[in-house]
C-alpha cells in the first residue's frame, strides 16, 4: 500500500493568512449604504465588528496577513491538519483520477468553523469587548463560536436557525457545553424575530433571520460586538491555513491538484482550501480548476444574480455585491443546513464573475450517495454539507474515467457528520428528496432586487 497520510509538523503550521484580493485584478466592489447607494468607509463598521478584522475586511494590498500567536498557539489543538490520499474511493469509482482530501472534521468541533473562529474571538478581546452574538445554521459555526469565546473568556448568544434547533438537539448541547446562550430564531427576544413571527407564525428560520437577530443585539449590548461565520472577506481570510497547508502536504504527495473542490454556503471553506492554489493561477499563469458544490436547492452561484443585496432577511446589513437568490429566499429545509444561506461572499463572487472559478449544482440525493459511499470506503463519516462536495468529486472523476485520462482531484472534506447522524437516518428510511425550483420560486425573492450593478 502506498502513502496515504501526508502529515505536517507543528511548525509547518502556516505563519500568515493569504489575502487574495491582494493578488485580484477586479477587486471585490464595495459594500454600500443601502439608502445614499455611496460605498461605506470601513471606520463605518466599527460600532458592529472588532476593529482588526474590519481592517482586514478591507485590506486590498497586503497577500500576507500575519496569524497572532495566540491564535497559532490555540491552532496547535488539532492543526496541521491531515492531507489523505482517498485509494479505497478512488478504487470504488473505478476511475484514473487521483483524489486527496484535507481532513477538516478533526478540529474539536468537528469542522473548518474553528479556523476564523478563534481568530475572531482574539481580535474581540484584544478590543477590551466581553461579549458576542453571533447566528448559526446547522450548529458548526456556533459550536465552533462557542469553543472559541470561552478559549477568550468571553460570553456568547448564538441565534440557532429553528429547524435546525429542532433537528439538531446536539449542536445545541455542544454550544451549552462550552457555556454559550443558544435561542431558536426566530425569536421573540428582538424586534425583527417577532415581525417575523406576527407575520408567519410556523416560520421554521433561516440564516438572514438569524442574522438579523444577532445583530439587533449586539447593537443593543454595551461591550459586544457581532462575529459571522461566513461570507465575509476576512473569514475566506482565516480559512487559507486550509490551502496553505494542502500546498506543502500535495508537494509531499509529490502531486499538483487539477481540480479544487468544495462545497459552498456562503463561501469560506472553499475560499479556504481554494485560495491559496488560485494564487498560482493569478499571479504564475497557471491553471488549475476549482469548483463550488452548491444545494440545488439554493442555488446562488449557478442561478442567481451578481448584484447588490442585503446579506440578513430584515435588511440590517450593508449592501453586499454578491452572488444572490435575494435575501428572502426561503431555501427549502434540505439536511445540509450550512449550504441554506441566499448569497456568496463578494470575494468569491467577483471571482465567479470573472470566469476565476466554477460552480455545479447537487441534489441532496445524491449528496448522500456520495457521503455513504465516502463513508463506506474512507472511514469517515461526512457532513451532509462536505457531501455535496464529495458528490462533485464524483462527477469529476467520472468524466475522468470516460476521458480516459489522469487527472488529480483535491477537495476540502469541511466536516464529519457524527452529530448528523438524524439526516442519514432520514436517508435511509427514503424521507428525503430532491427539489427542484422553478424560475417562478427564483423570481419571487429575485424580482424584487434593487438593480444596482
Ligand atoms: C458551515 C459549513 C459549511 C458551509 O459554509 P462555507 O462558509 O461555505 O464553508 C460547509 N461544511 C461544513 C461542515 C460547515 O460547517
Amino acid at each position: 500500500m502506498s502513502t496515504k497520510k501526508f502529515l505536517l509538523e507543528e511548525k509547518e503550521i502556516p505563519t500568515a493568512w493569504y489575502n487574495i484580493v491582494a493578488d485580484m485584478k477586479n477587486k471585490p466592489l464595495p459594500p454600500l449604504n443601502p439608502g445614499t447607494k455611496q460605498p461605506l468607509k470601513p471606520e463605518e463598521f466599527y460600532p458592529l465588528f472588532a476593529k482588526e478584522l474590519v481592517d482586514q475586511e478591507a485590506n486590498q494590498t497586503d497577500p500576507w496577513i500575519t496569524i497572532p500567536d495566540e491564535v497559532r498557539e490555540l491552532y496547535k489543538q488539532w492543526r496541521p491538519t491531515p492531507l489523505v490520499r482517498a485509494y479505497g474511493f478512488e478504487k470504488a469509482l473505478d476511475t484514473p483520477a487521483h483524489i486527496y482530501f484535507k481532513n477538516e472534521s478533526v478540529s474539536p468541533v468537528g469542522s473548518h468553523k474553528l479556523n476564523s473562529a478563534l481568530a475572531q474571538a482574539y481580535y474581540c478581546k484584544k478590543e477590551g469587548l466581553t461579549n458576542l452574538t453571533t447566528e448559526t445554521g446547522a450548529g458548526q459555526w456556533g459550536a465552533a463560536m462557542a469553543y472559541a469565546a470561552k478559549a477568550f473568556g468571553l460570553e456568547l448568544a448564538v441565534y440557532m436557525v429553528k429547524i435546525s434547533y429542532e433537528q439538531k438537539p446536539y449542536r445545541r448541547s455542544i454550544m451549552q457545553t462550552f457555556g454559550a446562550q443558544v435561542v431558536a430564531s426566530p425569536s421573540m427576544s428582538t424586534k425583527s424575530g417577532r415581525k417575523i413571527l406576527t407575520d408567519n407564525p410556523n416560520y421554521m428560520g433561516s440564516l438572514g433571520t438569524a442574522i438579523s437577530e444577532a445583530i439587533e443585539l449586539a447593537l443593543q449590548t454595551e461591550n459586544c460586538k457581532y462575529v459571522l461565520g461566513s461570507v465575509l472577506n476576512h473569514v475566506m481570510l482565516h480559512q487559507t491555513v486550509i490551502g496553505l497547508e494542502s500546498e506543502k502536504q500535495m508537494e509531499k504527495a509529490g502531486e499538483f491538484p487539477d481540480v479544487v473542490v468544495a462545497c459552498f454556503g456562503g463561501g469560506s471553506n472553499f475560499a479556504g482550501i481554494s485560495f491559496p492554489f488560485l494564487r498560482h493561477n493569478l499571479t504564475q499563469g497557471k491553471e488549475i480548476r476549482f469548483v463550488a458544490a452548491e444545494p440545488a436547492s439554493c442555488p446562488k452561484l449557478t442561478r442567481g444574480e451578481f448584484q447588490y443585496d442585503f446579506g440578513d432577511e430584515a435588511g440590517y446589513t450593508p449592501y453586499i455585491p454578491m452572488y444572490t437568490l435575494g435575501h428572502t429566499f426561503a431555501p427549502p429545509h434540505i439536511h445540509a443546513g450550512g449550504l441554506r444561506y441566499h448569497g456568496a461572499g463578494s470575494i468569491v463572487s467577483q471571482l465567479k464573475k470573472d470566469n476565476l472559478m466554477e460552480a455545479v449544482d447537487i441534489e441532496q440525493l445524491d449528496a448522500f450517495k456520495a457521503g455513504v459511499l465516502f463513508a463506506q470506503t474512507e472511514s469517515i463519516i461526512p457532513a451532509p454539507e462536505s457531501s455535496h462536495a464529495i458528490a462533485a468529486v464524483v462527477k469529476e472523476a467520472e468524466k475522468a474515467k470516460l476521458e480516459g485520462k489522469q487527472k488529480t482531484i483535491l477537495f476540502n472534506l469541511s466536516g464529519h457528520g457524527l452529530i448528523d447522524m438524524a439526516a442519514y437516518d432520514s436517508y435511509f428510511a427514503g424521507e428525503l428528496s430532491n427539489y427542484s425550483l422553478s424560475k417562478a420560486d427564483l423570481a419571487k425573492s429575485l424580482d424584487p432586487l434593487e438593480k444596482i450593478i
